[in-house]
């Protein structure tokens, strides 16, 4: 750990990712010193190449603005590169590397053949107009058209680049290149887009919490839960528990929380829909439009974040990296939440996992919980390439197969390294030695 701080300083969250997985990684290093010898997880940790680059724009106004655009690709053993773009002010190299790094083990665990890369900007897109959006997102594929192919490298969305942005990437694209082909994934449905991809993030994060529950003889009826975020995973997340049966009470953005305890039904989902996806407005509507519920503004100054709070079974972080800290996570184990099931990268920091895998509660972590989202992308990759659409019966079953496989090599692997329970072991062992052992085949490169 002291050589990846020294070798990349001011990146805390590359440090706490690879801190992690290195943790986890001790018990297979010391009964596989070949690993070691081929200096294995100090090249998993090294981005086979790193992109930086100038995004000049002109707003509405004529006004010029410069942002820097990312591609991270991480890794490349197992497939072409494949991870989302983040568009949100906060990006940057090191928060972009945490999530190139996590996405290598996450599609790995996902059985199809993908490498771990990500990108973004540090761009806003809140605020701004249609046309403002698309002249940075063909901006920005001006450069990063360069980088990428169906067979090298795959974009998808992430916080900030939903179906609006993927499709004006993908215009750009095609025009440069003169190709239309499975570049991104996330597409829309007349022109290559999968059915079930923009659901597939959250259906699987539920699919996840109902497969740890199994273990207890348990299911998802009858259970609160606390979802954060309101955007793409949140609202899937939410949209799934409802079919099965359990009672989403807390949704959120980064201005502030919802608590309804009535839950939140189809009707109040579809109205977070329209309001996030189609108005771009704010949660605290919510609150407004539908008596019974409380809004509460989050401030940023608060050593806690409220909405993790409340009485509650399960939870279902949805929105950024770290937004359960040490004293969130024992809040949530003090009203009684034993099962955390991870939408979004990273949300739970590394004091709070210790807490969670301390008590011993179902605990999924993100590249495991949330995988079904590029799951669902390999999908799409897949259809593209046969040129081929399927159903979305069928390609809901085939995400609940890859879930249900997802924990079931997560469990056995934790059990089989002595640690029963421990999905975070066992996501992190069974993901790196997939591609510990295709990077051994392929020998120093
Ligand atoms: P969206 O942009 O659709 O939604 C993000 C949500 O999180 C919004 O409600 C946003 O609020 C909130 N949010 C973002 N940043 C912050 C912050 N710093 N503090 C508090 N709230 C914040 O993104 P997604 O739903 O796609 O992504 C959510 C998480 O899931 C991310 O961690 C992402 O990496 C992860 N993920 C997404 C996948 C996908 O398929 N989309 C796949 C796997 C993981 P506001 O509107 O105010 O910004």
């Amino acid at each position: 750990m002291a050589d990846v701080k020294a070798r990349n300083p001011v990146e805390p969250e590359f440090h706490q990712a690879v801190f992690e997985v290195a943790e986890s990684l001790t018990l297979v290093l010391d009964r596989h010193p070949e690993y070691r010898r081929a200096k294995i997880l100090e090249r998993i940790i090294e981005p086979e190449r790193v992109v930086i680059f100038r995004v000049a724009w002109q707003d509405d106004a004529g006004e010029l603005h410069v942002n820097r655009g990312f591609r991270i690709q991480t890794n490349s053993a197992i497939g072409p590169y494949k991870g989302g773009l983040r568009f949100h002010p906060s990006v940057n190299l090191g928060i972009l590397k945490f999530l190139a790094f996590e996405q290598v083990f996450k599609n790995a665990l996902t059985t199809l053949p993908m490498g771990g890369g990500k990108g973004g900007a540090d761009f806003d897109p809140k605020g701004k107009s249609d046309s403002e959006v698309m002249r940075f997102c063909q901006a920005f594929m001006c450069e990063l058209f360069r980088h990428i192919g169906p067979d090298t490298d795959v974009p998808a969305g992430d916080i900030g680049v939903g179906a609006r942005e993927i499709g004006y990437l993908f215009g750009m694209y095609k025009r440069l290149r003169n190709e239309f082909t499975g570049v991104m994934t996330g597409k829309g449905l007349t022109w290559g887009g999968s059915v079930i991809r923009p659901e597939a993030t959250g259906y699987g994060a539920v699919y996840f919490a109902a497969e740890m529950l199994k273990t207890r003889k348990q299911d998802l009826a009858g259970k609160t839960c606390l979802v954060s975020g309101s955007g793409n995973v949140a609202q899937y997340t939410v949209d799934k528990l409802i079919s099965l049966g359990a009672r989403a009470v807390t949704l959120s953005d980064s201005a502030g929380y919802i608590y309804d305890e009535a839950g939140i039904d189809r009707e109040k989902l579809a109205f977070v829909m329209d309001l996030k996806n189609r108005q771009r407005g704010r949660i605290s509507d919510y609150a407004d439009k539908f008596k019974g519920s409380v809004y509460t503004s989050i401030d940023p100054a608060l050593d806690h974040n409220p909405l993790w709070n409340h009485k509650a079974d399960c939870a279902f972080p949805s929105a950024t990296q770290n937004e359960i800290n040490e004293k969130d996570a024992a809040n949530l184990l003090r009203n009684g939440v034993y099962v955390v099931s991870e939408g979004a990268n990273m949300p739970t920091s590394v004091a709070g996992v210790e807490q969670f895998l301390e008590a011993k509660i179902l605990f999924g972590p993100g590249k495991a919980a949330n995988a079904g989202g590029v799951a669902t992308s390999g999908l799409e990759m897949a259809q593209n390439s046969m040129r081929i659409s399927w159903t979305r019966e069928e390609v809901d079953a085939r995400l609940f197969n890859i879930m249900r496989t997802i924990h079931e090599v997560c469990h056995g692997t934790a059990e089989k390294y002595g640690t029963p329970g421990n999905y975070v072991n066992g996501a992190n062992i069974a993901g790196f030695l997939k591609v510990a052992n295709a990077m051994v085949d392929q020998g120093v490169v």
